[in-house]
């Protein structure tokens, strides 16, 4: 009993979070700053932030994950991170040589109130910058917000800095991509590419975190969105948004910047997202849907089919980002499941109003709880009050799960304690399949050790 202190009565709470269900903005700065290809992420702050930044993201994709920090000791704590910042820049220019630094600030830098972009400003003055590099700034505090807005943060910085306008549109869409994983990324320019378009994907994390063993190490690996590529973001035709939180800003700031129109779709995550994410392709791409897509998803639509009277009316309690969130608790409704917990750390008001979107009426009974207070201490009371029949989160949610004998499938981030997400996609049709893979295994495990003898099946 590793949660045994959980109770099913709940006390008023208003300044105590217990089990959060997100973590620290830089994380989600360090990993976009990944699908960058020659970009060096830096954490301005302490070495300890950068380190835990470091681990949490080596811990899910199972790599080595290369960062700068500004290694900030009790005197730049107490005077500030600036001779650090400079001196940090001009030895990474000078050993490591990647094309781009992303510099994103730490708690610690932001409450002494030090300034990236006047810093920055400062190195290049002192030509601490070589010519030809670049380095971004971006703010990341972490008490506020979560790691979901640290991508977010980060990814509005490269657009405001990279993008430009020659006043010739060119024939390509702009994909922003919310906190997917590198399969992800490669399923998303897979259907791109099925679709007959081209379009610049940023991020890009496939082949940076999910490089095949070579032999030979690369500091900077082949992966990540290009320079020429960002720099071509301008003259797109048009911007595809995937994931309000991680991606509105920077879908916003590049249509301020260089007349890019955006829309704003959910990630393409189970039947009704993917095929939004189709047809909006198909629209702003202005091609139709091929045979090929279309017979992905009547597999995804067969397998729907096939294995309803397993799915039908499960009760299910999710927690994680509110991205993935959304998304898939549509497609646990779409399969007449019943998302009837939802809890994201990650605060936002959107968050509610989208839920109910997804949801359209069909779980009344359906608790939904986001921002600061939305722990999993609280998830784990709500199914201590009414169980449920399946959880669906990240690695911490095997305390939870052990604890109350529910079926488990790992999703979002971090995985710690298990492989396949970084290389397997959870988006298009092919990723909805993957989804009921998994969550059909954990169900029918359980029906499979807890079942009477005589209704011990060989064929489900
Ligand atoms: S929460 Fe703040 S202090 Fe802790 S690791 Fe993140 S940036 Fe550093």
């Amino acid at each position: 009993m590793l949660l045994r202190h959980t109770t099913a009565t709940e006390y008023k709470r208003e300044a105590l979070t217990i089990n959060p269900a997100k973590t620290c903005q830089p994380v989600g700065a360090m990993y976009c700053a990944l699908g960058v290809h020659g970009c060096l992420p830096h954490s301005h702050g302490s070495q300890g932030c950068c380190s835990y930044h470091r681990s949490a993201l080596t811990r899910h994709y199972k790599e080595p994950v290369m960062a700068a920090t500004s290694s900030f000791t009790e005197g730049s704590s107490v005077f500030g991170g600036q001779a650090n910042l400079l001196t940090g820049l001009e030895n990474i220019f000078t050993i490591y040589d990647p094309e781009i630094v992303a510099v994103h600030s730490t708690c610690l830098s932001e409450t002494i109130g030090d300034d990236l972009p006047q810093i920055i400003g400062k190195a290049r003055s002192e030509g601490k910058i070589p010519l030809g590099k670049h380095v971004i700034p971006a703010s990341t505090p972490s008490y506020v917000g979560s790691h979901v807005t640290g991508y977010a943060n980060m990814l509005k910085a490269f657009v405001s800095y990279f993008p430009e306008t020659t006043g010739t549109k060119i024939d390509q869409l702009n994909i922003l991509s919310g906190w997917v994983e590198p399969a992800d990324m490669r399923e998303l320019k897979r259907i791109v590419s099925m679709m007959g378009l081209n379009a610049v994907v940023l991020p890009d994390t496939s082949d940076v975190l999910d490089t095949p063993m070579t032999g030979k190490y690369k500091m900077y690996p082949d992966g990540g969105t290009t320079i020429p590529d960002m720099v071509s973001m301008g003259d797109s035709w048009h911007t595809i948004a995937l994931g309000e939180f991680c991606t509105r800003d920077a879908a916003t700031e590049l249509e301020n910047k260089c007349k890019v129109k955006f829309s704003m779709r959910e990630l393409p995550i189970g039947l009704s997202a993917t095929d939004r994410f189709i047809k909006a392709l198909r629209r702003y791409g202005k091609v139709s849907v091929p045979k090929e897509v279309e017979d992905e998803r009547g597999r995804l639509v067969d397998v729907i089919t096939d294995m309803h009277q397993y799915l039908y009316g499960k009760r299910v309690a999710l927690f994680g980002d509110p991205d993935h969130l959304v998304p898939l608790t549509q497609f646990l409704a779409d399969c007449g499941m019943k998302p009837v917990y939802v809890v994201s750390g990650t605060p936002g008001k959107i968050f509610t109003p989208l839920m109910e979107k997804a949801l359209n009426g069909r779980v009344p009974e359906a608790k939904i709880m986001n921002g600061e207070r939305a722990d999993m201490f609280q998830l784990h009371q709500w199914i201590k009050q009414e169980g449920v029949d399946l959880l669906i989160g990240n690695t911490y949610g095997k305390y939870i799960a052990r604890d109350e004998n529910i079926p488990f499938v790992r999703y979002g981030f971090p995985i710690l304690d298990r492989i396949g997400h970084s290389y397997f996609p959870s988006v298009g049709y092919l990723g909805g399949i993957r989804l009921l893979e998994k969550i059909l295994g954990v169900l029918m495990d359980k029906i499979d050790a807890t079942c009477p003898e005589s209704k011990f099946e060989l064929v489900m």
